[in-house]
């Protein structure tokens, strides 16, 4: 399976991928994260899993279960850790781990590396028994609500090692820090070539015309990413251009807050046709293929981000993408050559316009938004940093944090 990524992925990163994988080979690896459907973690491990299987790694990918109660809190820590007000009462915290002691007896803990992607399972590493533990963390705590990331940090910093997506997203922490951004598979289901067959089959399915230039956002349905501002960036851009827009998303199983803010985009969108709000099932991975490559322009006009994934997607299907300058964003859209910056509403108007009146530009943009990606954002990047990381903390007990670098 490796092998299939020669010829699109730099020849430099399955060298190196080569040789870590014959270092840990049969060494056990595992995963744990709090959904497998939805978002971009479960969008990684689904890929990353049977390659490192595949490589000739004992790979594994467990999912803690929690009540409804559970993930309203880790919600909450969740937007906590991003900046927003939230309370978390003793009681809350007392039911958060014992969540996790409950799946602690569920899950089978032995390996010998484990990465624990984000804050809902932190609390596992109280149950270590043996191997590096690594916190794997993907949202953005560079301001977090200092009294719930305070609690948090009893587990955080009992990890071998942390990794964060990007630099500044980052906290100091007594413990060794990496930075790895996400990636994407060029050969999965989400962003493999498609023929034009197949396209037009899904636009038709998903009833989206396709006489007119499709402005696209794929996303869940998020206040962070900003459904609501696409719709009115696109109302203004429509005075101008005839174009249609398409929602796309579905809420994530482990976010009680996607229902109420679909209603509200919905309630939004309600007098303006050409809006088409497209709620997807989990695992649509080859109609939000088809959809990201049917559209003109691609939008990611996050309020607060992640790495976001929808980013590389796009740019790897060669279309001009516009995001918000927030999160990760920022180092896959590099302004005016892979893609536009914006940090308004009107500012995310003016850029459609420019590329549905430019469609040269748009193409010059997508070419190298195309390049961008292959060389910095394609899977066999991050499983190579991955594997880096472990063999480099497989001797050390504490490193330096990378701020103090
Ligand atoms: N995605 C999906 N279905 C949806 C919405 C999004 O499969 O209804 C995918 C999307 O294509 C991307 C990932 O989920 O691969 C979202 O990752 P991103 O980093 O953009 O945002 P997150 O949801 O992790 O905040």
């Amino acid at each position: 399976m490796i092998t299939q990524y020669s010829g699109i992925s730099p020849k430099s990163d399955l060298l190196l991928l080569q040789r870590l994988s014959e270092k840990l080979k049969e060494r056990s690896f595992l995963h744990i994260n709090s959904t497998r459907e939805g978002g971009g973690v479960a969008e990684i491990l689904q890929r990353m899993v049977p390659l490192l299987n595949d490589m000739g790694l004992d790979t594994r990918w467990e999912i803690i279960e929690g009540d409804e109660r559970f993930f309203d809190i880790t919600k909450k820590i969740h937007n906590a850790f991003q900046g927003n007000l939230e309370t978390i009462t003793d009681d809350m915290w007392h039911h958060f781990f014992e969540v996790n002691k409950r799946n602690a007896d569920r899950l089978n803990l032995d390996a010998d590396a484990v990465l624990i992607h984000d804050p809902q399972p932190a609390p596992l590493i109280e149950f270590k028994k043996k191997g590096k533990w690594i916190w794997r963390c993907h949202i953005d705590v560079s301001r977090p609500i200092k009294e719930i990331y305070n609690h948090m940090e009893q587990y955080c910093e009992r990890y071998d090692a942390a990794i964060f997506s990007v630099a500044k997203f980052a906290q100091a922490m007594p413990i060794s820090e990496f930075i790895i951004t996400p990636s994407i598979d060029p050969l999965g289901e989400k962003n493999k070539d498609l023929t034009k067959e197949e396209i037009e089959e899904t636009a038709e399915r998903l009833q989206i015309p396709l006489d007119r230039p499709i402005i696209l956002q794929v996303s869940r349905f998020d206040r962070f990413k900003d459904p609501v501002g696409v719709i009115k960036a696109y109302k203004i851009a429509k005075k101008y251009n005839d174009c249609i827009l398409v929602l796309a998303g579905s809420p994530a199983t482990d976010d009680p807050e996607g229902e109420v803010v679909l209603n509200e985009v919905k309630e939004y969108a309600a007098d303006t046709p050409d809006i088409h709000i497209l709620l997807l099932p989990a695992f649509s991975d080859k109609d939000i293929n088809a959809l990201q490559r049917m559209a003109t322009v691609i939008l990611q006009k996050s309020l607060k981000e992640g790495f976001g994934l929808t980013v590389s997607e796009a740019m790897w299907k060669r279309k001009p993408i516009i995001g918000g300058a927030t999160g990760g964003i920022p180092l896959q859209i590099l302004h005016g050559v892979t893609g536009f910056l914006v940090h308004s509403i009107d500012g995310a108007a003016f850029r459609i316009r420019q590329l549905l009146s430019n469609p040269d530009m748009a193409k010059t943009i997508g070419e190298s938004g195309r390049e961008y990606v292959r060389k910095n954002f394609l899977i066999t990047r991050q499983i190579r940093d991955y594997l880096s990381v472990w063999y480099s903390i497989e001797d050390e007990n504490k490193g330096k944090s990378v701020l103090e670098l």
